[in-house]
């Protein structure tokens, strides 16, 4: 695999000076630009934020008309945080004009005849949004995956089974970050799991890419089927996405311990990128694709910036992506972020995870619940399988909250199971504050999640309508 890098690299044309990744010690995919200071950060942001507003002003009738109508134009950013004057996109709006102006819509500031890939996403409502990408846009992303897995430590000796949807989804073409790096890339979809297990094993693959949820059900399926995949199957590396399992460190450690693999978890958005931020090896938060995107995290009811290490919605603008930029689009992801140092030596801020969406949040009894704390306080037990499940009512207009949780042990006493259920009680009522009933359950009693798991069941909007 190592000659398939010599060809892939991309300064393979240029003989005289070997890219920095083309040694196998070499740390970095791009040295200087990974490791450049926090000023040099900014200013290279200041620039390709100046032109990109001017590309997005002159192409795209959408923002020509939202900032006149909001009193802003490009020639007014002199500071990043200038940024803030101009208004938010969201994805309700995307619909809107591509449903006003089909097929992409009037947001796009690229003629038709250079767009040479979309990605689909049908979304809550059901009506596809497509994310258009010129072939320079392409290029960009797919360098950009390249470098995420290379600091993730995948390296061309690396055979790399990537499990994610190839049909219209945006996390497909990511496999071909790994085949520029030079690692074997297998593109295996969603196979079977039966199928996925056999591949891994006749190919031995060393990484993989699935859903948090996928990756333990995958285990488990291996388990059932008499693998021990920490022992039998040669998978040392997992990358994540799509939930925020793989921020989660109890979550991480238990399909960790199950592989015998380290956990790497990724942040993508189909409007943007396939992914726009990963964990390097240290698996401290994800770095941020600071060259492609500006970050962004508010108080989604005040629209001001949090504090770093505060909770807060993330909201991205593009910085490089011509076909169709996003300027201030609000995700509805709630996030947190850092820019202290990180140990592997990267300079770009990091994200501590996904703590979950605006629209994933459950008000009960007034305070807001993540299903991910609960995730964390079900899978740190280890008499518990880590599976859960959140039942919300509202009875005589008050709000109830019922976790179901299983148990390892196949069989329990009324005692042991209480016991169980007053120690998730607690750590519930300390760690997320509030009270719920808690029932234990068998294991294999709950569903198995596939791909994007399904653990609420909030049955008030049948009392309210
Ligand atoms: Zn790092």
């Amino acid at each position: 695999m190592v000659i398939a890098s010599a060809l892939l690299s991309p300064n393979s044309a240029s003989t005289a000076v070997p890219h920095p990744h083309s040694g196998r010690d070499s740390r970095y995919w791009d040295a200087a630009l990974e490791t450049q200071s926090r000023e040099s950060w900014e200013r290279l942001k200041l620039a390709s934020l100046k032109s990109h507003l001017q590309h997005a002003y002159l192409g795209s009738p959408y923002y020509r008309a939202a900032w006149y109508a909001a009193g802003v134009h490009p020639s007014q950013l002199k500071t990043l945080d200038d940024l803030r004057r101009f208004p938010f996109i969201d994805k309700k709006v995307v619909r809107d004009r591509q449903l006003a102006m089909p097929p992409f819509g009037d947001i796009c500031a690229v003629p038709e005849r250079d767009i040479v890939y979309i990605s689909a996403s049908s979304g809550s409502t059901g009506v596809p949004t497509a994310s258009p990408f010129t072939q320079q846009d392409f290029d960009d992303w797919i360098d950009y995956e390249a470098r995420q897995f290379w600091s993730s430590g995948l390296r061309p000796e690396d055979r790399y089974a990537h499990s994610l949807n190839f049909s219209l989804f945006v996390g497909g073409p990511c496999v071909l970050g790994a085949q520029k790096l030079g690692a074997l890339s297998i593109h295996a979809g969603t196979l079977p799991s039966d199928r996925l297990l056999a591949i891994i094993q006749q190919f031995k693959a060393t990484a993989i890419w699935t859903t948090p949820s996928y990756a333990w059900y995958l285990g488990e399926t291996a388990i059932k089927q008499g693998i021990d995949p920490a022992r039998d199957l040669s998978i040392r590396r997992i990358f994540v996405a799509g939930e925020p399992g793989g921020s989660i460190p109890e979550t991480r450690n238990r399909i960790e311990a199950l592989w015998g693999a380290s956990v790497y978890d990724y942040y993508g958005l189909s409007d943007i990128f396939g992914s726009c931020a990963g964990m390097c090896e240290e698996r401290n938060g994800l770095h941020w694709a600071e060259d492609h995107i500006h970050v962004e995290v508010i108080d989604p009811d005040s629209g001001e910036p949090v504090a770093e290490g505060e909770r807060g919605e993330l909201v991205l603008t593009t910085l490089k992506k011509s076909a169709r930029p996003m300027i201030r689009f609000r995700t509805g992801d709630i996030v947190s972020f850092t820019s202290e140092p990180c140990a592997c030596g990267r300079t770009s801020q990091r994200m501590l995870g996904v703590h979950g969406r605006l629209d994933d949040m459950l008000i009960i009894k007034g305070v807001n619940v993540f299903p991910s704390d609960v995730e964390a306080i079900a899978r740190k037990d280890h008499a518990l399988t880590g599976e859960y499940r959140l039942i919300v009512r509202r009875v005589d207009h008050l709000d109830q909250l019922t976790v179901q949780i299983e148990r390892t042990a196949a069989e329990a006493s009324a005692d042991a199971d209480a016991e169980l259920a007053g120690r998730f009680s607690h750590q519930l009522k300390s760690i997320v504050g509030i009270s719920a009933s808690v029932e234990i359950l068998p294991p294999d009693t709950l569903p198995r999640a596939t791909h994007k798991a399904k653990r609420v069941d909030d049955q008030r909007q049948g009392v309210w309508g």
